[in-house]
């Protein structure tokens, strides 16, 4: 059989797309359209790079510890939300990044990597969260690393690249994003931004209830009204790292409890919301081949998710979506005994917490102990070695992706959990779509990334703002 095209795809794309334009006109056809503007408020959950085994074996971990399943499973084992496959491909890749993925959903066209909101041809794209402004409804996002990042980005800034991470938060504050929660310090503060502007004290000028920290935020006025909340400088840390530091959990929220907060506050609105929430350390975890710091990751996220449908479930008026913007590496669990899997139960701390406590001089019983610190596992000589190598950028692996000192660790660590990895970048896996609520009955068994912004404007009657 004839697979189809890449150009197919596209055609057929475009053709739904033109169908569910068309149909609002000819009020009939599809059941997006009848339901045209009955969903008030979404919530869009992004777990970013999360391949299937992520999904899997956070849901493992959760069912042999705590004997439940993890929400997002227990979600599609009760036939609560839809299922779907995406394709995430960008306007110049097979394999996507953060950037193009998040466009693809906030403006409904395929971007080049890195570009947020900007087409190949230089057209700026009004971002989602600036139209349901524009329809009245309250916004926000909220994420585990920098709030300037990608993801978060790709829902409401116009830039040329991520990396323009100070213009971003300059945009989140011109395009009157209601409530904002995240890291990113170093992008917010006058003596770290180039400019030197105090976006802090902009935000309280214009409004904004300012968190520095978890207490600020649980015990101010976060409940209503416009907030920024940045509790680090750069990311969150890894939720592994989170729950054994007890400075962090004194003055870092968790990605569920920010989810709540988001929600009690956006609720008010008598409009609706739109809240984007991601979890976006299990993409970075995967990165460096971290098995501790992705499945806790995905953990803290898929609490959010249970969060977000306490509040939906129980309603008809809320279209929830949880998917992830693309697979990165590819871990999986291979056959050994279950034990092995289990003692992931055991780590005190992510891989990125003992490399950033080691270095190429490094002696051997020091490699040794902090892994046996944070791991458990007593690992021997001849491995610690090749950790030495690769940390002093003189190991050579076959697959030259798998040289840096991140990959070797993970290999170590396989020793023992047998959790291993195809190397460290993001994958061009079709993802994993959980969809529920008003809207969700216009998401196909199959879709293109674009498609989910005409469903949303669509579902929530504000087509007329994009
Ligand atoms: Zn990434």
């Amino acid at each position: 059989m004839n697979h189809p095209t890449r150009r197919d795809f596209l055609k057929t794309g475009a053709l739904s797309t033109l169908l569910l334009g068309s149909g609002i006109a000819m009020a009939g056809g599809c059941n997006a359209i009848r339901r045209r503007g009955t969903t008030k408020n979404i919530i869009f959950l992004v777990s970013d790079g999360m391949s299937a085994g992520t999904l899997q074996m956070a849901d493992t971990l959760l069912r042999r510890r705590d004997g439940r399943p993890s929400n997002w499973i227990r979600l599609l084992e009760e036939g609560t939300v839809k299922r779907s496959l995406m394709d995430m491909a960008s306007a110049d890749r097979i394999v996507t990044d953060s950037a193009a993925a998040a466009a693809s959903w906030g403006c409904g066209h395929r971007v080049n990597n890195g570009a947020l909101n900007i087409t190949p041809d230089g057209t700026h794209r009004t971002p989602i969260l600036p139209v349901f402004r524009d329809a009245g409804k309250a916004t926000g996002l909220v994420t585990t690393t920098e709030i300037t990042h990608a993801t978060p980005a790709g829902f409401a800034a116009n830039v040329e690249h991520r990396s323009q991470a100070e213009d971003i938060a300059v945009q989140y504050l011109e395009r009157e994003v209601d409530f904002l929660l995240g890291g990113g310090n170093n992008h917010y503060h006058p003596e770290q931004r180039e400019d030197g502007r105090d976006l802090y004290e902009e935000h309280r000028q214009a409004g904004y209830f300012v968190a520095r920290t978890k207490n600020e935020l649980m015990n101010g006025n976060a409940a209503e009204g416009r907030v920024l909340g940045v509790f680090t400088n750069g990311h969150l840390p890894y939720t592994l790292d989170h729950i054994n530091t007890p400075e962090l959990l004194e003055n870092v929220p968790t990605l569920a409890e920010m989810t709540d907060l988001a929600i009690r506050n956006l609720s008010n609105n008598p409009n609706g919301f739109i809240l984007q929430v991601e979890g976006g350390r299990v993409d970075h975890a995967a990165h460096s081949n971290d098995v501790g710091g992705l499945l806790y990751d995905q953990i803290a996220f898929d609490d959010a998710v249970g969060v977000a449908m306490a509040f939906a479930g129980s309603r008809d008026d809320t279209l929830v979506i949880i998917t992830t913007d693309h697979g990165n590496a590819n871990p999986g669990f291979s056959s050994a005994p279950d034990e092995d899997f289990d003692s992931i139960q055991n780590h005190r701390h992510t891989t990125n917490w003992i490399r950033a406590g080691l270095n190429s001089e490094s002696s051997i019983p020091e490699i040794q102990q902090r892994i046996e610190y944070a791991t458990g596992y007593e690992i021997p000589r001849e491995q610690a070695e090749i950790y030495r190598l690769a940390a002093r950028g003189e190991y050579r692996a076959t697959y030259s992706r798998m040289n840096s000192a991140s990959a070797v660790m993970g290999q170590i660590l396989a020793n023992y959990c047998h959790v291993n990895w195809v190397g460290g970048s993001h994958t061009g896996d079709y993802v994993e779509l959980a969809s529920f609520g008003p809207g969700s009955e216009a998401i196909e068994g199959f879709v293109i990334n674009t498609q989910l912004f005409e469903v949303m404007t669509v579902a929530a009657g504000v087509v007329e703002h994009a």
